[in-house]
């Protein structure tokens, strides 16, 4: 049975509860334990797979299919381990999962409340793959005194009841602000922050305090004191200057110590750390620099592409070198000239992406990258928008465009190169949709296998000819144009195994220039950094010397 640790937050949002969770279970997992994290989010949608990156940041999608909330790629990139659709839940699906119970009739003719129905529904949530680890983590979104959140918090106190003594603990992360004028920090939002807490009923046994300042000894005593922890369980989170540092910062600062002993784990196993000694070292211990260009539609909120961004990270970390990502707004080509912007990188990614906004102008950007044989990366709608401007520039399908594109208007604008998927393969099953269905959960989600052409540039970067990549798209690339492109030299080197959808493309009198229709970055570690990322900088150092 697993040990459960309960993660909320206090004072302010962003305080990086997500990365304190993650970093927690990489520090348990070195000192040999096996663990699982989970994320609880208090907002009504169902899942995040219908927000706006704008709102939410990036939709992280696991391999069995799930959209959820981009901390559990934080939870894979430190731990490893693959997250599932039921390490993800909202208040949206527990009230869903309520309400389709009160109508088959499940509850017999009772009354359905928050506690103890909604409650119950939480708790039988946290208890899912119990017996397969040694201690589940379970962060909770948002911050304590959240209307909408108070349902998580009544379910985890109970469950913490529920469980035996000593197999749960609570983990709260606060911000000690410092006040310039009189150079102290202070202490009275913590103090507040854990009140509200123990008037759910909730006594925290660890305090994270986020801090710009040292915390002095005589501070941590007063914390201590005044929210009823020991004083070793006020663990100081500073800022670093890399996320890949935290495993080693919390160490340091004794984060999993406290908790190994707020369980009275004894004696404490001792944890090797060279995995994260390795890790950092390769951050900071750079031979050079590349930049890269991001042309993309959401760039004012970074978060929006978190997995990509780390993912390139990862890359230059596995080449030694720093890798600094620029963000470029797609909508500006649509006026400029693209040159104007991408002189100079070394290399250019185009992400994922929905909607026509931007599309014309990341079309300049592959054709800017393919004429000046940059290294060229587009992943989901970008390898779709590759495969446009091929299409248009190269095998004179001047209208090539998207199925997407017209939906949206309702016009036939485009010759459709890219279109609606209405069916597909998974596992044994078929799946079928149409165009109007719902939006929510209805696109080819998860892990699917692909089939690399031998010999092919993508095979060589893999070493395999057989891979399995996670997907997040409703529109594909059509192979009724496979022919004229191969004849033109952009080559599908993958498909899926049964030979129906494109996979990815390359050009192959090019340095670098691949477009993949599932999403490597979502399985990208800074421990075993992604092959195609990894490549990918590589070929980008390889430009910076040319040039
Ligand atoms: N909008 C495109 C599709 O649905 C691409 C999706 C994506 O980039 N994730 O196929």
């Amino acid at each position: 049975m697993a040990r459960y640790i309960f993660i909320t937050g206090g004072v302010v949002s962003s305080l990086g509860k997500g990365l304190a969770s993650a970093a927690l279970g990489a520090l348990l997992q070195a000192r040999g334990f096996s663990v699982r994290l989970r994320k609880l989010d208090p907002y009504l949608n169902v899942d995040p797979g219908t927000m706006s990156p704008f709102e939410h940041g990036e939709v992280f999608v696991t391999d069995d299919g799930a959209e959820t909330d981009l901390d559990l790629g934080h939870y894979e990139r430190f731990t490893g381990v693959p997250a599932r659709m039921t390490d993800s839940v909202s208040s949206g699906r527990i009230y869903s999962n309520v309400l389709e119970k009160e109508r088959r009739g499940d509850y017999l003719g009772k009354t359905i409340q928050v506690v103890p129905h909604v409650t119950n529904e939480i708790k039988e949530f946290l208890t899912i793959g119990q017996d397969e680890v040694d201690f589940m983590l379970c962060e909770i979104g948002g911050t304590v005194g959240d209307i909408e959140g108070l349902p998580f918090f009544e379910a985890i106190r109970q469950f913490s009841h529920d469980q035996p003594r000593g197999w749960c603990i609570f983990m709260h992360l606060t911000l000690l602000p410092y006040l310039a004028a009189s150079g102290e920090l202070k202490t009275k939002p913590t103090q507040h922050s854990v009140k509200e807490l123990q008037s759910i009923g909730i006594a925290p046994d660890i305090l994270v305090c986020r801090s710009e300042h040292p915390i002095p000894e005589k501070e941590r005593e007063k914390i201590a004191l005044f929210c009823n922890v020991h004083k070793d369980a006020v663990v100081a989170a500073y800022d670093l200057k890399s996320i890949y540092e935290a495993p080693l910062a919390y160490h340091r600062e004794g984060l999993d110590q406290a908790v190994l002993d707020a369980f009275q784990i004894s004696p404490a196993p001792r944890p090797d750390l060279s995995v994260w000694q390795d890790v950092a070292d390769r951050i900071y211990n750079t031979d050079g620099q590349v930049s890269i260009a991001i042309v993309g539609k959401y760039v004012q909120l970074e978060d929006a592409y978190k997995s990509i961004k780390e993912a390139l990270t990862h890359g230059g970390m596995s080449n030694r070198v720093r890798v600094n990502v620029e963000w470029v707004d797609a909508e500006v080509f649509d006026t400029e000239d693209p040159a104007r912007h991408l002189e100079g990188f070394h290399a250019i990614l185009v992400p994922g992406g929905f909607g026509e906004r931007g599309t014309e102008g990341k079309i300049k950007a592959a054709q800017f990258a393919r004429e000046r044989k940059i290294p060229y990366m587009g992943i989901c709608l970008g390898m779709q928008l590759a495969v446009i401007e091929a299409a248009r520039n190269v095998a004179g399908i001047a209208t090539a465009g998207s199925e997407e594109f017209d939906q949206e208007t309702g016009a036939k604008r485009f010759e459709p190169v890219v279109y609606h998927l209405k069916e597909w393969v998974q596992g044994s099953a078929k799946v079928k949709r149409k165009v109007t269905d719902d939006k929510g959960g209805t696109m080819r989600l998860g892990a699917y296998n692909a089939t690399l052409t031998e010999g092919s540039r993508v095979a060589d970067i893999y070493g395999t000819t057989s891979i399995e990549e996670r997907h997040r798209h409703r529109y594909e690339v059509d192979t009724k144009y496979r022919e004229k492109l191969e004849e033109c030299g952009l080559h599908f080197s993958g498909m899926s195994p049964d030979g129906r959808l494109p996979e990815i493309v390359e050009w192959a009198d090019h340095p670098w220039f691949i477009g993949v229709q599932f999403h490597p970055e979502l399985k990208s570690k800074p421990f075993a950094p992604h092959p195609l990322f990894d490549d990918f900088v590589r070929a980008a150092v390889e430009t910076s010397r040319l040039v």
